[in-house]
């Protein structure tokens, strides 16, 4: 598998979880030259395949004009990675669950052990602190450095009004936590409307979530999620791909 098929299945799970919808993109710096990275051409994730992987220097310029249009929020990734050097994936997505908890004064918490990454909790990104011009999408290297900030060391912050960017070491981690904090918001929403006003939920506290994070790395837990997703997705591929060949 090389990078660009790798990555390409990233799209096709992400898409698959709900996390991205026609929106939302993942991106992987390459192992030959950490100063580039990979990233699909503007278009629905769903709909990504190896030839629609273009590489980009992290100033989020195309090595090579590829005629095609690009992501104009490109910059979340090469900014990020500009900053973060141990990072190696980036996600950018419009995650349903989690849009609430970017607009409420409610932290998202880590509620079960696979959103343990979540920690004593992630960023909010105030495009509104950055910029006045009423315009909410990440399009300029400012914005992205500026959201790469708000980032820090955390692996995901929110951005208000719009999604969220999870980050990872590798590819599999930045899409493991992304479809988890899906999850986690979406559990932690049911949660609150179970207890009402008052009520109480319990939330992994500071020492169940170290443990069980790295529990979970040592244990090679996303492994099996990753080899799981990648079979589907692979299927996915192969099923498009046959009935491709059938119509032509
Ligand atoms: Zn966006």
């Amino acid at each position: 598998m090389s990078e660009r098929d790798d990555l390409v299945l990233a799209y096709r799970i992400l898409a698959a979880h709900g996390v991205v919808d026609a929106y939302g993109h993942v991106s992987l710096r390459t192992a030959r030259n950490p100063a580039r990275y990979l990233l699909a051409r503007a278009m629905a994730p769903e709909l990504v395949t190896a030839d629609d992987i273009i590489e980009f220097d992290l100033d989020s310029n195309p090595v090579k004009d590829p005629g095609v249009a690009l992501y104009l929020e490109r910059y979340i990734h090469g900014e990020i990675f500009k900053l973060r050097p141990d990072i190696n994936a980036v996600v950018h997505n419009h995650s349903p669950s989690v849009i609430p908890f970017g607009v409420t004064n409610v932290p998202l918490r880590p509620l079960f052990n696979t959103a343990a990454f979540i920690g004593d909790g992630v960023p909010t990104f105030e495009i509104r602190d950055f910029q006045d011009s009423g315009d909410i999408i990440v399009k300029t290297p400012y914005l992205g450095l500026s959201l790469a900030k708000t980032l820090g060391e955390r692996p995901a912050a929110l951005m208000r009004g719009h999604g969220a960017v999870v980050v990872g070491e590798s590819l599999m981690l930045a899409v493991v936590r992304s479809v988890y904090l899906e999850r986690s918001a979406k559990l932690q929403m049911q949660a609150m409307l179970i207890a009402g006003a008052g009520g109480k939920i319990v939330y992994l506290d500071e020492r169940e979530a170290a443990a069980t994070g790295a529990r979970q790395a040592s244990a090679g837990t996303w492994k099996r999620t990753w080899e799981l997703w990648c079979i589907k997705a692979r299927a996915q591929i192969e099923s498009e791909q046959k009935a491709k060949r059938r119509r032509t």
